[in-house]
Order: structure tokens, then sequence, then C-alpha cells
């Protein structure tokens, strides 16, 4: 187990680190040497982005939500659209780069875990692309949640393991990963899908997820002239959201705020707002804020989008949030589905459960500023996978 003072230890402030199995520690420094090594090596990058081009469908557009932005009387709001990236979320991003660094490091099987299941199906695309072994690793009740996510990672060739453990939700698909990458890790690479885990994960799913941002800056600054004031995004791990806010860290001007799954409120003890309601500690391989009892138990949590049912946070968002750069907020289970049923009428564009919560908190906030003001928000994904979620609460 590493410390803060090690000062190639991957930690954010305070946050990150790797607590892991010993028997792990080779394959995390194996992982970041050849992350270290192999990712910024032009050819590398060239295969990464024509990938991204021809395959993901980048870049992504930005989309101006003129009625929706008209009708809320306040800010101008501009989308992200990474429901457009193939797969339908912005996932892909990630899997694709990893899927590429698993290959050059001469490892064919592939593990992963996923919640909503658009990891799951991320993974198995990039992985049927490259001719790789996939397992992924699934909650019950999630498989239950998203059938029809289940049913593309078996099409896409996938092995799908249910996991009937704990709450049988992301957390315990997590624990069984991590099981079969300490046995198999000589052949296998844990293709991990957020910013979380032991280092050197955060920062690599960071890298390479900031894309988003890098896009999103350039082609907002075409269409309005300058910066926007405000980014929103939705944190469940919180992917999408620092793959956004990074390229805007150092714009101080522009105020960065990530939005949890609040469920039923923070006083309920049946939600996701881990920034909002958590406290320190460790899971999964690093220490960041967490949903936890006083005794250290890790907390059921409820959020009616798999994607933020997930009582953890990546350590950047932890250190971001203690530093005050970036500010988290938390909208509930009604006000998503609420924001979800507004942008499909007024766009034209149905988001996913997910998204929905970021852009609950956008709805708020653009009333309450003026219409020279701009809002970017991070579309991370869409939402035909919540249908049947859907179906049944509007
Ligand atoms: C997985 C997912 C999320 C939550 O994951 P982050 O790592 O926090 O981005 C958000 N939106 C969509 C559409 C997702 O699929």
């Amino acid at each position: 187990m590493q410390t803060q003072t090690d000062t190639d230890a991957g930690f954010f402030g305070a946050f990150g680190g790797r607590y892991v199995p010993e028997t792990l520690v080779p394959a995390l420094d194996q992982l970041e040497q050849s992350y270290r090594r192999i990712v910024p090596e032009p050819a590398f990058q060239q295969e990464l982005a024509d990938l991204l081009r021809d395959f993901v469908g980048r870049s992504t557009p930005l989309f101006f939500a003129r009625r929706l932005s008209e009708q809320l009387g306040g800010a101008r709001i501009y989308l992200k659209r990474e429901d457009l990236a193939h797969t339908g979320a912005h996932k892909i991003n990630n899997a694709v780069g990893q899927a590429l660094l698993a290959e050059r490091m001469g490892k064919r099987r592939i593990i992963a875990e996923t919640g909503a299941g658009q990891h799951g199906v991320a993974t198995a695309a990039a992985c049927a692309l490259r001719g790789l072994e996939c397992h992924v690793y699934m909650g019950a009740e999630d498989i239950r949640r998203q059938r029809a996510n289940a049913l593309r990672m078996r099409l896409l060739g996938a092995e799908l393991i249910s996991v009937d453990s704990g709450t049988r939700t992301l957390k315990d698909a997590i624990n069984e990963a991590i099981r079969d990458w300490v046995t198999n890790v000589e052949t296998t690479h844990y293709v991990i899908g957020s910013v979380v885990g032991p280092a050197p994960y955060p920062e690599m799913v960071r890298d390479f997820q900031a894309v988003i941002g890098r896009e999103a800056r350039e082609q907002i600054r075409a269409a309005t002239g300058r910066l926007p004031d405000e980014v929103h995004a939705c944190v469940g791990g919180g992917s999408n959201a620092i793959g956004i806010f990074h390229a805007f860290v150092p714009d101080s001007g522009v105020r960065l705020v990530g939005i949890e799954g609040g469920g039923y409120g923070p006083d309920s003890r049946r939600h996701a707002a881990t920034l909002s309601a958590g406290s320190i500690g460790v899971l999964h391989g690093a220490r960041s804020y967490l949903l936890q009892d006083k005794d250290g138990q890790v907390s059921g949590t409820h959020s009616v989008s798999a994607g933020l049912d997930y009582p953890g946070v990546g350590p950047e968002h932890a250190y971001l949030r203690d530093s005050g750069r970036v500010e988290y907020s938390w909208a509930g289970d009604e006000q998503a589905l609420e924001a979800l049923k507004l942008l499909s009428r007024t766009e034209g564009i149905l988001p996913a459960l997910e998204t929905a919560h970021a852009l609950a908190y956008s709805i708020e906030r653009a009333r309450e500023l003026p219409s020279d003001q701009t809002i970017l928000v991070s579309l991370s994904g869409r939402g035909d996978k919540d249908l049947e979620i859907v179906e049944g609460l509007v």
C-alpha cells in the first residue's frame, strides 16, 4: 500500500492512491508504465484518433438548445452531444483507448464491470472491433433494470456474468471484477469504466475522456465567440464530468458544477449524492468520498439512474471539491424525470436518466441567469436504454 508521501503514487492532493491486494501491484505498475510510454507515442495517438473519428463518430456536435433556452427565459444552454457517440454514451471514448492499450501490452483477455450497461456495451464493442476476448460483470439487479444492454453485450460477443452478491448492483460487480483480475492478472486487462479505482485508472480514464472538453471548448468559442459561463455534468464515478471539465479547469472564470444522483434527497438515506453527503474513506482501491455508516460499512444507495447508483466517486472530484475549483450539487429522481420530459419535448432529444440529473440542475440555473450567459451541459448519453424504467414513471 502506498501513502501520500509517494510522489508518483497517483494522488490528487489527499485522494486517490492504490489501496489494493499486493498481488495487483505488479499489474498496476505494468499498466502505469505502459500507459506513460505507449499512449503518448505518435503511432498510438494516430490509431486512436482514426478510431475516434471512424468508429466512435467524433467529433460529437455541440448543439444550441434554442427552444429549451427560450422557454426557460434565461441563460442559453448548449449541449455537448455524447449521446451521438457510437453505442450511445461517452463510455466508448475510454473503452476504445483501453482496448488499444491492452492490445499493445499483449493482453487479449478483457474484463469489465458495468452498472447501467453502457460501459459493458462500449467495452464489448471495442473488444469485438479488435478481436479481444471480453467478460463483463453486471449486478443481477442491473441486468433486470437494463435488459436491452445485457442483450447487446451478448450479441457483441461478450460473456455476461450476473453478480448475485450484496445489493446486486455496480459496487458488487466491481468486487467480482477485482477478484477475477487478482486470479488472472497475467493474461487479463481490467477496463475500468469511470475515473475510479487505484492509480493509474483515474488519471488514465480522465485522459481518454478529456477529448470531450477539448472539442467542446473549441466548439463553444466558435459558436459564441467566448468561453461558457458555466459547465454542468452529471457525476456517477465522474468520467463524463472530468472529461468535459478538464479543459476548463485553468479557466477560472468558468464555473464548473457536477450533479449527483439525489434519489429521494440526501436526508432520505436513499440517494447516491456522495460528495454532497458522504465522508472520506477507501473504496475500490482509492481514497475518496463515499457513502458509509459510522463503522465504515459502505451504505446502500438509490438512484432512478443505474449509472449514478454508486456509493463512491473518483478521487480527482474529491480533490476538485475540496480545493473549491468545482462545485457539486444533486438532483433527485423526480427532478431528473421532469428534465428528461422537458428536453425530449422541446428539443427532440431523449437523454439518458443519468444525463437528466445534470439537465435538472441546468434548467433551474438557466432560469436564474440573464440571457447573455451561456451554460454548457455534457449530454453524456441517450435515453433508449432507460425506456422500460421511465415507462412506469411518466
Ligand atoms: C455511465 C454513465 C454515466 C455515469 O458515469 P460517469 O463516469 O460519472 O460519467 C453518466 N451518463 C451516462 C449516459 C452513462 O452511461
